[in-house]
């Protein structure tokens, strides 16, 4: 009963326990959300990634199809034709001396064709015998008669099919994209002729498209194969990888290039070329096509580099195609989500504070109503708390017909406890007679300190008769429980009067009532209860 009142009095959300699960829900909250937004932040930027790709892919077979296309008008217009393939119908089956008059003939017919393809970066003008001997190579004319068997696998593809190949290829030289074609005189197969670009001449034309930094990194063990001991020192190691390298001339022209593009400086692509290759060294060797975000270094941009690998016409990734380009999208979706973040992360401490401090302040509410309504030496209610209850207790007993009984008892002879063993002595008597109390009486029974040496007991739903079974119980307990004080062992007694609530009766007959009983338990010896 007192349990049940004194948690009705002074309730207040949260309880310990409250505050407890409030903190472990409002992080958990926080955690989730925080959680949720950065799985839908990753997600978004797989998917960025992804876009980027493929739209990069779509960008870089775009431009090497347009090669591949001017390529074949420059073969049907100007090689395809009789003159040029009679040529090398004569070449073929003709003694040195007249082969050099025909090699001289066809540079007579096409070296000023090739001037001007070059500066459209077209690389290599390449006509090659049956058995894939070099015929005539207008980048360097003076060179030529070597089999290019082994080395140059479209031109033996070439030669099998009777069909033209395309595709990018290392060489001796050089690496490029190249077109090699069947060449026909009458019927006859008479060899084949090849029209490369350079990696330069796709690069100038894909920054004048999409503005973004480009470059090409080559396969070291495949190229260092098949390119020229005296071309090798032309390559760079990659900063990326280990196991690729660049072209110094391709090195030389992004250098060149980079202040106009305006993305970042040639340093900084250096370093950060560094920290990206611990980033994508392991998808590079697995020869997969990829994009990754990577923010520049001292600075808040963020590149999208992509990495496309680049098989030759043997079917090997030689190469990897990589694109630098600013993107604003990732960066924006990325300062937002740091700012959803950080309101998340404000709103949970929010809550957090907010929570901590209505607790404590509930504390307090809670100890002060203790305060006021417990009696401070004995820690049971006090006068006031149990006028309140019993107050209560009447309007129901009133409204719903039903009875409750009041009991008061006094300690008998106390003042000569205070006067033998003295006035602490004498306060724990008072402690250990209302502990006892406590414990004898029902759980919803109200025990209180009256004042002085005196206590009451509020018993709902009781009659005056079982209330004085309940009573008895407790003034035997009393008198044969002695209270242990340093040295001394007291015996307390008490005298109880007992009544109970009858229909119409105030508070004052109640308790005019009751204290007659105790006058009278008193007048008649003591430690007994006398029910009225
Ligand atoms: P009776 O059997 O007739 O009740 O005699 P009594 O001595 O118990 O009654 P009396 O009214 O003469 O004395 C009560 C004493 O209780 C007087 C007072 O000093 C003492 N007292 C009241 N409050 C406290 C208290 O808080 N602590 C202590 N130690 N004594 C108290
Ligand atoms: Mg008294
Ligand atoms: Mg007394």
């Amino acid at each position: 009963m007192e349990q049940k009142l004194r948690k009705k009095m002074v309730s207040g959300w949260p309880s310990l326990s409250g505050i407890s699960l409030y903190f472990v829900l409002v992080v958990l909250c926080v955690a989730g959300t925080l959680y949720f937004f950065s799985m839908e932040n990753a997600e978004r930027e797989e998917k960025h990634l992804q876009l980027t790709t493929e739209q990069q892919r779509i960008q870089l077979r775009a431009l090497t199809i347009s090669f591949e296309n001017i390529a074949d008008v420059i073969f049907q217009n100007h090689i395809n034709r009789d003159e040029i393939l009679a040529i090398m119908a004569r070449a073929n089956s003709a003694t040195e001396e007249e082969q050099t008059r025909q090699r001289e003939l066809l540079w007579e017919k096409l070296s000023t064709l090739y001037e001007n393809l070059y500066d459209h970066g077209v690389r290599q003008f390449h006509f090659h015998l049956p058995e894939a001997n070099s015929f005539l190579r207008f980048h360097h004319p003076s060179f030529f008669g070597e089999s290019l068997q082994g080395v140059r696998h479209s031109i033996e593809r070439v030669n099998e099919t009777r069909l033209p190949v395309r595709g990018f290829e290392e060489g001796k030289n050089y690496y490029g994209f190249r077109n090699v074609y069947p060449l026909h005189f009458q019927g006859k197969f008479v060899g084949t002729m090849e029209i490369s670009y350079s990696f330069l001449a796709l690069r100038k034309l894909a920054v004048r498209v999409f503005p973004a930094i480009y470059t090409l990194i080559l396969h070291k063990d495949i190229l260092l194969n098949a390119v020229l001991k005296s071309e090798q020192s032309s390559y760079r190691q990659c900063f990326i990888s280990e196991s690729y390298l660049k072209h110094q001339d391709v090195v030389a022209n992004i250098k060149k290039e980079l202040p106009k593009l305006n993305i970042i400086p040639f340093q900084t692509l250096k370093e950060m070329n560094k920290t990206l290759g611990r980033k994508v060294e392991k998808r590079l060797l697995l020869g997969q096509e990829f994009s990754v975000s990577h923010k520049v270094p001292g600075g808040d941009k963020i590149l999208l580099v992509t990495f496309l690998p680049i098989k030759n016409v043997k079917g090997e990734n030689v190469a990897y195609f990589i694109s630098y380009k600013e993107d604003s999208y990732l960066l924006d979706f990325k300062n937002r989500y740091m700012r959803i973040r950080f309101i998340v992360t404000c709103a949970g401490l929010f809550l957090l504070l907010a929570g901590g401090l209505y607790h404590r302040q509930e504390e307090k509410k809670k100890k002060y109503m203790t305060l006021a309504t417990t009696d401070s030496l004995t820690s049971v209610p006090n006068r006031r708390h149990f006028d309140l209850v019993t107050d209560q207790v009447m309007r129901e007993a009133k409204r719903k017909q039903g009875v409750f009984s009041l009991v008061i008892l006094d300690i008998d002879d106390f003042k000569k406890v205070n006067d033998t063993f003295g006035h602490e002595i004498g306060d724990q008597v008072l402690m250990s007679t209302a502990a006892l109390l406590r414990s004898t009486v029902r759980e919803q029974d109200l025990v209180a300190r009256w004042g002085g040496e005196e206590f009451v007991i509020l018993l709902p739903g009781t009659s005056a008769q079982q209330a004085c079974i309940v009573v008895e119980k407790v003034r035997r307990a009393i008198a044969s429980t002695p209270v242990m004080a340093d040295l001394d062992t007291i015996m307390v007694t008490c005298s109880f009067g007992v009544t109970q609530y009858v229909q119409h009766m105030t508070k004052e007959d109640l308790f005019k009532k009751v204290d007659m009983a105790l006058y009278q338990a008193k007048k008649s010896g003591k430690n007994r209860i006398i029910c009225t």
